[in-house]
């Protein structure tokens, strides 16, 4: 057995966080792949208080090779709820795709937000601490301190397509929601059914208490992230849902071959109305 010495207990630091679910933890593998990669940058933003404690939204930027049209900009939005975290996990998989394969990002700038309610991840609840759930108070004038920040990067980056991730234990199978562009349907479509491979998709007609048809919601809760609302040209808004209770890799799986069909079918789609 060896005997290690432990040094003295140092003080003066600040503390580390009780919680055995560090966001830094989490955002380990994606720090690493913005270390090494010129193209992926991390960039936090939104620095807020809770308990005692200093947090920030973290926000990473993946710049694809230059396209022939104007810069695609895509918001990729996860763990709104703090108990969500595969979305998290799925885009340092994702972003592991892009760096082998740079043309599948060709013509975009992707901003990532893994953890968009820290304070709920760390907590491992759905709502964040202050007992809201994030995702009902967009566009409301909502005190929160992460919405306002995340509205503010809404505005700012005036996004072609916005997607969230969600993972949801109640459903067996995937599914999705449509908002915003009519396009958004024909994104969703393709994506459900690559990531289909993977996990089956949930085919009930009826899914979180909404009308379904194959998989895709027509409608949405009051207050979720979303686009700025009443524009006349409205970005797409996609949703994605993965089966919380599936293997964990397989969700990864699932949300990276979503996320990777939709660039390459949204450039697509963007390349096809230009010409007609
Ligand atoms: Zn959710």
């Amino acid at each position: 057995m060896n005997t290690v010495v432990s040094p003295a207990p140092i003080t003066a630091v600040a503390p580390a966080p009780t919680d055995k679910r560090a966001v830094e933890r989490l955002l380990a593998p994606l720090d690493h792949l913005a270390e090494n990669s010129p193209h992926f940058l991390s960039k936090s933003f939104g620095h807020f208080q809770s308990a005692g404690q200093s947090y920030s939204l973290p926000r990473y930027v993946y710049l694809g090779p230059k396209g022939g049209g104007d810069t695609l900009r895509i918001g990729i939005f996860a763990t709104i709820h703090g108990d969500e975290p595969e979305g998290a996990l799925a885009l340092t998989r994702f972003v592991t795709a892009l760096e082998q394969n740079r043309e599948l990002a060709k013509g975009y700038a992707l901003f990532l937000y893994p953890v968009c309610n820290p304070t709920g991840f760390e907590d491992n609840t759905r709502h964040s601490r202050s007992g809201k759930d994030l995702n009902r108070e967009f566009w409301n004038d909502s005190p929160e301190p992460e919405v306002q920040f995340l509205e503010t990067e809404i505005w700012t980056h005036a996004f072609h397509g916005i997607i969230n991730l969600h993972a949801d234990d109640t459903s067996e199978g995937l599914y999705g929601y449509v908002n915003g562009a009519v396009l958004s349907e024909h994104l969703l479509e393709p994506a459900l059914r690559e990531a289909e491979q993977v996990i089956p998709r949930n085919k009930r007609r009826k899914i979180d208490g909404f009308p379904a048809r194959n998989g895709i919601i027509y409608h949405s809760y009051n207050g979720v992230l979303r686009s700025v609302p009443g524009l006349a040209r409205p970005p797409f808004e996609l949703t994605l849902e993965t089966p919380q209770l599936a293997p964990f890799h397989r969700q990864v799986d699932a949300f990276s071959a979503a996320l990777k069909t939709i660039l390459v079918e949204y450039r697509y789609l963007m390349a096809v109305a230009q010409n007609i």
